[in-house]
């Protein structure tokens, strides 16, 4: 297929997942081209780190936080070399610290770059064909997938004249909304999760002194890492029925035995996955129904640092969390009005900025102008009933026929829908060392000199 003698992968998406296998393929020599397809005017730190804003976090301690799962210390090595010699593995560093550690292992890894958009992907004799915005045509052998994270679904109808207000921005995770909200705005913030911590932080950072209002369904705020000891028996142990009420009664068990929350939930971090896919459809709707959120709050905790200053916010009155599930946005006198139902009951803001930090959304038929779409309307791919794509466990993607060519892989936040856990490093860099060393079976291998270590660029 690739017109000299090595095969051609084909990497889409060059955030996190996608340089970490570009980096995995280089380190075991496989015998391929590798070429790296993204648009961002930065490789290697996708959107979670590619934040220059001291005041973003990682949600995951640095021993957490290795590209490589055989070598849980290669960050903490990386740290103390480029960083802070005396870091500790409980440390929680700043997101655009860890961007400059995989921008070092874009570097290394070193793939041909196409900085453009892949628009859709279709079958041609003996592999797939790639259509690039930037108006070329890529033949590839394997394709990988790893477009990750995607804005938030809208909450509401979004009038054309609110969107020409500038004053509702869609997406927490768009850096310019930060250029438009002065100090004295007031804000509110949809969603009571990470994304409004982020926005948060970083309008505190620019100055913004007034009271933010942050509204979810539930009015629940994350919660903090705090050190806590593993889980000595069983969670959920091995027999338990493979129902959503089994699986809660199993952890409240647990937690009744004595069993800390934080360690609990550690614990079942591993077997999330099989324990999911263990459920049928009627049990895994009503696990998303009941479950999730309580599910998504106990584990997906903030920095103690983050927390300290979200509580302080609480107790003063700066950062108001309420109960409410947006039902209506207008826009009235130049500010933007937000209808709310919660319980029985129903409340009006109004503000002058209004930010849905929803978190990502993954309804991919209802986003077209994403390459996930693309491949659905094709039928290269096909959605899991509870939305994502089908994949195999392997990452291989399953067409509308139910078919697998065993050529095209979902990498990471891709694998959502099919996995329950799939979107954190410590699952991707295990995904990508299985994918690579898939690849290098396929591929083959060059015989060259081991890989180096730790000495990446800074
Ligand atoms: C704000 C935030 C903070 C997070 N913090 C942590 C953390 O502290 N610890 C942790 O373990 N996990 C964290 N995560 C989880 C995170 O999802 C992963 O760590 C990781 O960033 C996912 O990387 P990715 O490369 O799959 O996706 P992304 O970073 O989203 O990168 C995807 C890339 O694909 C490109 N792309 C999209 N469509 C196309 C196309 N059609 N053609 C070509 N390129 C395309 C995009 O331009 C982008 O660069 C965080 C996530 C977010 C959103």
């Amino acid at each position: 297929m690739s017109p000299s003698d090595r095969p051609l992968i084909a990497i889409i998406g060059g955030g996190a997942s996608g340089t970490l296998l570009a980096w995995n393929l280089r380190r075991q020599h496989v015998h391929a081209r590798i070429i790296v397809i993204d648009p961002a005017a930065r490789p290697a730190v996708g959107l979670a780190y590619s934040t220059l804003s001291p005041c973003h976090f990682l949600n995951v301690p640095a021993g957490g936080m290795s590209a490589d799962p055989d070598d849980p210390e290669h960050f903490l090595r990386w740290l103390r070399v480029h960083h802070d010699p005396d870091v500790t593995s409980g440390q929680f560093m700043p997101r655009a610290v860890f961007g400059r550690y995989l921008s070092g292992l874009w570097t290394e890894a070193g793939p041909e770059w196409r900085q453009t958009r892949v628009l859709s992907c279709h079958r041609i004799a003996g592999g797939l064909e790639l259509m690039l915005e930037d108006g070329g045509l890529l033949q590839a052998d394997q394709v990988v997938l790893a477009t990750g994270n995607f804005g938030p679904a809208p909450v509401a109808r979004v009038t054309p004249e609110l969107t020409r207000s500038g004053r509702y921005h869609p997406s927490g995770w768009d850096n310019g909304l930060y250029d438009t909200i002065a100090p004295e705005d007031a804000v509110v913030l949809i969603g009571t999760g990470l994304t409004s911590l982020d926005v948060l932080m970083r309008l505190r950072e620019n100055g913004h002194a007034g009271t933010i209002v942050a509204l979810s369904r539930h009015g629940w705020c994350p919660e903090r890492h705090a050190p806590s000891v593993p889980a000595e028996s069983d969670v959920i142990p091995v027999g338990t029925p493979a129902t959503a009420r089994a699986y809660f009664r199993a952890f409240r068990d647990s937690l009744a035995k004595g069993t800390g929350w934080r360690s609990a939930v550690d614990a079942l971090r591993p077997r999330i996955n099989p324990l999911w896919q263990a459920l049928d459809l009627v049990e895994k709707k009503r696990f998303r129904r009941h479950l999730q959120r309580r599910w998504d709050i106990v584990r997906h905790r903030i920095a103690p640092g983050v927390a300290d200053i979200m509580v302080a916010e609480l107790e003063h009155g700066t950062l108001d969390c309420r109960r409410g599930q947006v039902t209506h946005l207008g826009l009235e006198a130049g500010q933007v009005v937000v209808n709310t139902r919660a319980g029985a009951g129903a409340f009006t803001l109004s503000a002058d900025h209004v930010v849905n930090c929803t978190g990502p959304s993954r309804a991919y038929r209802q986003m077209p102008d994403t390459l996930p779409h693309a491949l659905l309307e094709a039928g290269m791919v096909r959605e899991t009933a509870l939305g994502g794509l089908h994949c195999r466990e392997d990452g291989a993607l399953t067409d509308a026929a139910g078919q697998c060519a065993g050529d095209l892989f979902a990498l990471g936040p891709m694998r959502w829908g099919t996995l329950f856990e799939t979107t954190a490093i410590p699952e991707i860099r295990r995904q990508v060392a299985d994918l690579a060393a898939l690849l290098k079976e396929r591929c083959g291998h060059d015989i060259r000199e081991a890989p180096c270590d730790v000495a990446l660029p800074g």
